[in-house]
């Protein structure tokens, strides 16, 4: 599986929840798929995805936004695993992380990551994330289905291809006014 036939299957079961995904081409592929409201592209905070992901899921708790959604790469994920280890000591049952793990740092020439050895999905689960597996996208819609309808702190690590689709814009929008986009759609969001 590619990453943007990952992110294809992510924006057809996340219309109407935060989006929060990973700078690079994770970010790029996931504009170029659907540019959406609901989408908040990292852009160059790499290490982050997390960290703001759980933050959103504190704060949508016990609204009518059901998840937070998190898209993140297996770089990130490592360069800030202290993250993965709050999001499971905090455990917020809204919170629904989907690691893309290709093994590689795609977006600085196929650098491989500690991943090529280590099991992101057993890190995950020792701290306390409950965690599916997925390998194409028939598993990765099947997870989706049951981490958007099941209690969490949810974790799918999900397996891509290494490798960029070819052609995919810059992702050259503000981020000022993409975080100020993202912030009215979910206070809209939970006033509705
Ligand atoms: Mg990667």
């Amino acid at each position: 599986m590619k990453r943007i036939e990952a992110l294809r299957v992510i924006t057809d079961r996340t219309p109407d929840l935060p989006v929060t995904a990973t700078c690079a081409a994770t970010s790029r592929e996931l504009a170029a798929v659907a540019d959406r409201d609901n989408h908040l592209y990292l852009l160059d905070a790499m290490g982050l995805t997390v960290s703001v992901g759980t933050g959103v899921a504190l704060g949508i708790a016990g609204t009518k936004v059901s998840r937070s959604v998190v898209v993140d790469g297996d770089g990130s994920l490592l360069m800030n695993l202290g993250a993965a280890a709050t999001a499971g000591y905090l455990a917020p049952d809204n919170l629904l992380i989907l690691l893309l793990d290709n093994g590689v740092y795609a977006s600085t020439a196929g650098i491989p990551t500690q991943a090529e050895k280590l099991d992101l999905g057993a890190i995950a689960e020792s701290v306390g994330l409950q965690v599916l597996r997925a390998a194409d996208t028939t598993e990765l819609d099947n997870a989706l289905q049951r981490t958007l309808a099941e209690p969490g702190p949810w974790f799918v690590h999900v397996r891509i291809e290494p490798g960029n689709e070819p052609g995919t814009p810059l992702l050259l929008i503000d981020p000022v006014v993409h975080a100020d986009r993202f912030r009215r759609w979910l206070t809209d969001r939970i006033a509705a």
